[in-house]
């Protein structure tokens, strides 16, 4: 779905308990309807009086952010960011989850051995993460996996990466439940990854990946 100025806030794909008990209600209100509509309302903000920049996409607006006006380049990637960081970890969690299929779950087991070690090497960077990001699972130029954190609300697009999961690990995401129990917080969030959706993600990558090759 291509957006731009006005930014609104996409609807949860799922209702806001239905991710209980490894994510809560609560949480997912304040989250969703909280958090994520103050990216939404500050990006909004800052483009409002900027007419010439109201059909760029999010993608624009972080991977040409340089083009913007000094006095609201730095506050609209940080927002933009954030909205495209939020948008990609909601969708990226499901209630109905499934296993990895396809062409995703071999390069994991390709990378990883067995998807288990793939959890466990994400639950050590993920615990390891200081501060405030979120860690990434993206897909590189040629369709390898990387995984790797970024601090605040980076993006992985300016490093030519595509996104296929990511964790959000601000305290927000589960200081309500968890409170400092990060370590909980990143185990809980195993169960809800909607691997259905990461899979189509890597499969534009790969679709991305083999039309570059072609050009
Ligand atoms: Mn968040």
């Amino acid at each position: 779905m291509i957006q731009h100025y006005p930014f609104t806030l996409l609807p949860l794909p799922y209702l806001y308990d239905s991710l209980e008990p490894y994510v809560d209600m609560e949480t997912m209100y304040y989250h969703h309807d909280k958090h994520l509509q103050t990216y939404v309302d500050n990006l909004n903000r800052l483009l409002k009086p900027w007419t010439e920049y109201h059909d760029w996409t999010l993608e624009r607006l972080i991977l040409d952010n340089r083009e913007l006006p000094e006095s609201i380049r730095e506050d609209v990637l940080k927002n933009a960011g954030g909205v495209y960081n939020h948008q990609l970890f909601f969708a990226g969690m499901t209630p109905n989850p499934t296993l990895p299929q396809g062409r995703l779950e071999r390069a994991l087991l390709l990378d990883f051995g067995n998807l288990d070690a793939f959890y466990e090497t994400f639950y050590q960077m993920a615990l390891k993460l200081f501060g405030s990001g979120y860690l990434w699972l993206a897909a590189d130029e040629r369709g390898k996996l990387v995984l790797f954190p970024l601090p605040n609300q980076e993006t992985p697009l300016p490093k030519n990466l595509e996104p296929i999961i990511n964790l959000d690990l601000w305290e927000h995401a589960y200081y309500l439940k968890h409170q400092n129990r990060r370590a909980d917080y990143i185990r809980d969030w195993f169960h809800v990854i909607n691997w259905n959706e990461a899979g189509r993600r890597y499969e534009n990558a790969l679709l991305d990946a083999e039309l570059r090759k072609g050009n």
